[in-house]
This record gives structure tokens, C-alpha cells and sequence, in this order.
């Protein structure tokens, strides 16, 4: 799967080999994690993503409604279930605070899916769980987990990303809307991919819903394909440009 793709329910839970019911899944790829963000109308949980650093802040969650707990809202979000064993919450808060202090040598890596609307979903990518607290938000204590995108490569290894290259949420809300859930060359509604239309390596924006649109597997191949086309013809450009300055 490639980051910004868009999926069914049906294909993310096929994906992972699970059904995630919960928003926060500790270690449910075996060496990762996943976690579902919502930042729809009404979504259950202030998910954003920090300006100044450029992290993604993801909210902890709440304890299960039940007649003990009728408004979960209301109460702390928990550490600990009743019967003393760690809620995700406590899971992902010890690997945070693990790795801040030197325990675990590497952080947690947490693959991020966002919802686009029901039953769709948008795969953002990998991030690394770099930090954790504990806040209130004016009537309870919340927790909120620091998330540094990053992209896999072979070998399990992670490099850092550039935060530049990340389509904020709202902005895949927005394109979602316009491009009406479709490709927006053929009207296809399956294998669909947000698309910079200007590539971001080529300067293209990601924050803004401009350069930003829906497009089917077929025509992003194509897309590419058009590309590695240009490709010779820059690296020619480049190479006769070297050769000028040489001779200046
Ligand atoms: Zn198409």
C-alpha cells in the first residue's frame, strides 16, 4: 500500500489481518502498531497536528461507556483497566516514555490510517511514537502521544520525512468532497490515490487543496510513466548545464 491511498474498510482490515475495532491497536502487525485518526465533524477525539514541529498529536482514549461509566467524557482517560493490566493507552505511553529514557533503543513505529468518510480510509503512513504526556483539558486529564512521520525502508529501516510532504487531513476532506470520491480523469471509484498534481519533489504544495486531487491506479501509472519520459531529457538539461559551468 502506498501513503495516500485510498481504501475500504474492508481492504485496511485484509491489510492488516485484523479487525480494528479500536481507534489504538499496540503492536497489532507484530512490530508495529496502528492507529485509526478521525477529524471529521463530530469526530470522538481532538487528533491534530502541531504547526511549530510538525508532529502528529494523537489523543489517547477514552474509558468504555458502561453503567459504572456513563460519560466516559467525563472521567480521566485510564492508565490501567479495572484488573490492573495496561489499556492501550498505558501500552503506548510506557513504549514512549521507554524510549525517551533510553530503555528501548528504537521507537515505536505506528502505522496511521485516517478517515475520509464512512467506511473509507486513507493510509498516511509510518510514524515514530516520540513522546507522550499527560494533559487536562479543562475537566479531565487526557493523553497525548507526539508522532514524527517517517517512510520505510528496505530492511526495516525508517529515514525521516519531511513534514512538507504529509497531505493534512483536512485538506484530503476537502479534495474528497470536490472530486466527489472519484478519479477525476474517469470517474473510477476503486484504486483511487490522492495525487500531488505537481509532485512534491518537484516543489509541489501537499498543504493546499490546489495541487491536490483524486486520481485512479491507472492514471497515476500513467502519470508516471509520462515522468520517466521527462527523466532522460532533465538528466540531459543537468548534464550539458555541468559541462557550461565547467567551462566558465
Ligand atoms: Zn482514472
Amino acid at each position: 500500500m502506498e501513503v495516500d491511498d485510498i481504501i475500504s474498510y474492508a481492504h485496511l482490515v485484509h491489510a492488516e489481518g485484523a479487525t480494528l475495532q479500536k481507534g489504538m491497536n499496540f503492536e497489532v502487525g507484530g512490530s508495529y502498531s496502528v492507529f485509526l485518526m478521525s477529524l471529521r465533524k463530530g469526530a470522538p477525539y481532538a487528533d491534530a497536528v502541531d504547526a511549530a514541529t510538525g508532529t502528529l498529536i494523537y489523543e489517547g482514549h477514552d474509558q468504555p461507556r458502561s453503567p459504572a461509566c456513563p460519560d466516559p467524557k467525563t472521567v480521566d482517560q485510564p492508565l490501567l483497566t479495572p484488573n490492573g493490566s495496561w489499556t492501550e493507552n498505558g501500552k503506548f505511553f510506557r513504549a514512549a516514555i521507554d524510549y525517551k529514557s533510553g530503555l528501548r533503543r528504537d521507537p515505536e513505529h505506528v502505522k496511521v490510517y485516517e478517515k475520509l468518510a464512512r467506511g473509507i480510509w486513507s493510509y498516511k503512513g509510518f510514524f515514530e511514537l516520540v513522546g507522550a504526556t499527560i494533559v487536562s483539558d479543562g475537566t479531565r486529564d487526557v493523553f497525548k502521544f507526539s508522532l514524527k512521520p517517517v517512510e520505510k525502508k528496505p530492511l526495516r529501516r525508517f529515514k525521516e520525512l519531511p513534514t512538507t510532504r504529509l497531505i493534512p487531513t483536512t485538506v484530503k476532506l476537502e479534495v474528497w468532497q470536490r472530486d466527489q470520491g472519484k478519479c477525476v480523469l474517469c470517474g473510477a471509484t476503486d484504486n483511487l490515490h490522492f495525487d500531488h498534481d505537481i509532485p512534491h519533489s518537484k516543489g509541489g504544495s501537499s498543504l493546499t487543496s490546489e495541487n491536490v486531487r483524486i486520481l485512479c491506479l491507472r492514471h497515476n501509472l500513467h502519470k508516471s510513466d509520462k515522468i520517466m519520459v521527462l527523466m532522460p531529457w532533465v538528466g540531459l538539461a543537468t548534464t550539458s548545464a555541468l559541462h557550461i559551468t565547467k567551462r566558465l
